[in-house]
């Protein structure tokens, strides 16, 4: 039996609220909503993190995004904006290690998202993270 949370979702041992299903990709809804409309969507196949996907798997990967695309325009923000973001592994905050696209949508969502970000609370908008961020990271180098 696996002990991946998500996949047991997928097995049926555990039931979500579901929102959208394919053969390849299920959404529900987030148990832990950080925004208005807060929902998950991963792939029906266990994949553990973006790390581990494969030439193989870009097709599922694009209709991921289909699907998230899809979970916008059902909750009403698809034009408005929103966000679909993965996180991958422990620095990213990744905690259930099945691959998932976050759906946040139906509040504005500042840039960047994070804890770093939060330090420099108060020193702008959250559109002016440019603004924030020079000179913070002077030299991206060694990538
Ligand atoms: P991440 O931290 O990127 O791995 O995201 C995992 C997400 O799964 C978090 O936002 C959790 O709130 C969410 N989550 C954990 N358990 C459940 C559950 N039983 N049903 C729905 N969402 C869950
Ligand atoms: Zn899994």
């Amino acid at each position: 039996m696996t002990e991946c949370l998500f996949c047991k979702m997928i097995a049926g041992e555990i039931q979500p609220d579901t929102v959208y299903e394919t053969d390849d990709v299920l959404a529900f809804r987030d148990i832990n909503p950080q925004a208005p409309t807060h929902g998950l969507v991963l792939p029906q196949r266990h994949i553990a993190t973006l790390n581990d996907i494969g030439t193989g798997d870009t097709e599922l990967i694009g209709k991921l995004y289909l699907a998230a695309a899809k979970v916008a325009r059902d909750a009403g923000f698809a034009e408005e904006g929103y966000r679909a973001v993965m996180n991958c592994n422990g620095r990213a905050g990744q905690t259930v290690f099945h691959l998932h696209l976050h759906v946040l949508g139906g509040r504005d969502l500042n840039w960047t998202p994070g804890s770093a970000a939060s330090i420099h609370a108060g020193l702008g908008a959250p559109w002016d993270g440019g603004v924030v961020w020079a000179g913070e990271f002077p030299s991206q180098t060694g990538w």
